[in-house]
């Protein structure tokens, strides 16, 4: 009798495993495969970008450019400079009944070399960085790293760099201090032990031969150009980063975990693309939105706060005899973004009954933010029923969850440059354990939860 009071009143998080089917299950374990292989092709924006045009693509999505007539169940993508993109179709119900748009992001948190960024030093050769986004720059020291980008020559003519990703190809490292001669850096507090301008890129230790000075600098130009055919002032015109050269894997004896870089954020753009392709017919009009420079505030041409999002609203509903104000009105969005999963070696920064738990599903955030709800977007009541409800419908595995104690910290996400254009608007996505370093984790069931919330959200009302 007890019991069945505290099932009826309490509110419980249910873990997946305690309710999934074998098959549900296998289901979880298959999606992790085709993630962990998109995360591998991804591991840049411009890299995203490319690999979900492909998958678009294979659904039949046509490429959108404006002034294009838009037709009823017409599949389409508009390519916003190779690092953002958008996705959308056309459903059945009038546009000014509101689009349901899903919007994550694809930057992730690396190095990006600085724009003249070749020198040599002690022997060595290297490339100096700035960091892009918050990383804790012990993490990147003595560990593999790969080049990833593009250099655009003078004439516009683009050339893609990827080293150290092949097995064959030779990989780059920032040199740590030896223990031995620790003493002083061990009791510096982690945020400052390893300075930013210490963040410095191992290129190799060989001289060229011939050459009277920088001789190891002139052997690795020399290297560049032969293969890539580019000069120093290509650097100039260039966004090449370094990220971990490590790949997507299984973590746990009973595999249920994913280890990779760059789960923040592709783990929810991946399932708001595979829940849009796997529901070509929703009646309701969907959108699914790839941003790029969320790390660092969503500014610039390729960030939330570009108005790019109001010009394609504003096509959608002239096209069809819409009233732009009323179909953003009835439009509701998902910013799927992940969230911290609650970590019992770092219990004390969570608050135990608000945080996500592993397993327990994809997690929504009524409030992102820091301090007194500062910077936020604050769902209201109304919204987050109407997600208890589609959820419900769905029998999605879900949770809530904030991010940790309050005055501890805090982060934001692109929910607030959405809402702010009327168009109401809630935080929810996959938990991560040590979220922004170069091998983040999460657990293959709450992945496959984002996939069946984001299905939900497009298809049910
Ligand atoms: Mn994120
Ligand atoms: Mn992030």
């Amino acid at each position: 009798m007890s019991e069945s009071k505290k099932d009826l009143l309490c509110y419980k998080k249910t873990n997946f495993y305690e309710v999934a089917t074998p098959e549900q299950i296998d289901a979880a374990y298959d999606y992790a495969k085709d993630y962990m292989k998109y995360l591998d092709a991804s591991k840049t924006e411009r890299e995203a970008v490319a690999t979900s045009i492909a998958m678009a693509e294979a659904q039949g999505y046509v490429p959108y450019t404006f002034g294009m007539a838009l037709a009823q169940g017409g599949k389409y993508y508009y390519n916003n400079r190779g690092r953002s993109l958008f996705l959308f179709r056309i459903g059945s119900a009038p546009v000014a009944e509101g689009i349901r748009i899903c919007a994550a992001h694809i930057d992730s948190p690396r190095l990006d070399l600085k724009q003249s960024p070749l020198y040599e030093d002690g022997g060595f050769g290297f490339f100096k960085t700035r960091y892009y986004g918050g990383i804790r720059k012990y993490q990147w020291v003595a560990t593999p790293l790969a080049l990833h980008g593009v250099v655009i020559k003078q004439s516009g003519e683009s050339v893609s760099i990827t080293i150290g990703e092949d097995d064959a190809d030779p990989v780059l490292y920032i040199n740590d201090l030896l223990p031995h001669l620790g003493q002083n850096q061990n009791s510096q507090p982690l945020g400052t032990a390893i300075p930013a301008e210490n963040l410095n890129i191992l290129l190799g230790s060989r001289p060229l031969e011939g050459e009277e000075s920088d001789k190891i600098k002139m052997n690795i130009l020399n290297l560049l150009n032969q293969k890539y055919g580019i000069v120093e002032e290509d650097f100039l015109s260039a966004d090449l980063s370094l990220v971990p050269a490590a790949k997507a894997r299984d973590v746990g004896l009973d595999r249920s975990l994913i280890g990779s870089y760059g789960h923040d954020d592709r783990v929810c753009a991946y399932p708001a693309m595979t829940a849009l392709f796997e529901n070509p017919d929703a009646a309701r009009s969907t959108m699914v939105i790839l941003a790029d420079k969320e790390e660092i505030g969503s500014d610039g041409d390729t960030g939330m706060q570009c108005e790019l999002l109001l010009d394609l609203l504003y096509e959608i509903a002239k096209a069809f005899d819409a009233n732009f104000g009323q179909m953003k009105a009835n439009s509701i969005c998902l910013s799927a973004d992940v969230t911290a999963c609650f970590d019992p070696n770092f219990a004390e920064v969570f608050d135990g009954k608000n945080v996500s738990r592993i397993n327990c599903g994809v997690a929504m955030c009524k409030y992102t933010g820091h301090g007194g709800k500062v910077a936020t977007n604050d769902a209201s009541a109304e919204l987050v029923a109407f997600i208890r409800r589609i959820m419900a419908k769905g029998e999605v595995v879900w949770q809530a969850g904030d991010m940790g104690k309050n005055d501890l910290g805090g982060g934001g996400t692109v929910a607030k440059y959405i809402s702010k254009h009327n168009i109401p608007t809630v935080d929810i996505g996959v938990p991560v354990i040590a979220m922004h370093s170069p091998f983040e984790i999460v657990s293959k069931a709450d992945v496959y939860t984002a996939h069946k919330a984001f299905a939900a959200f497009y298809t049910l009302d």
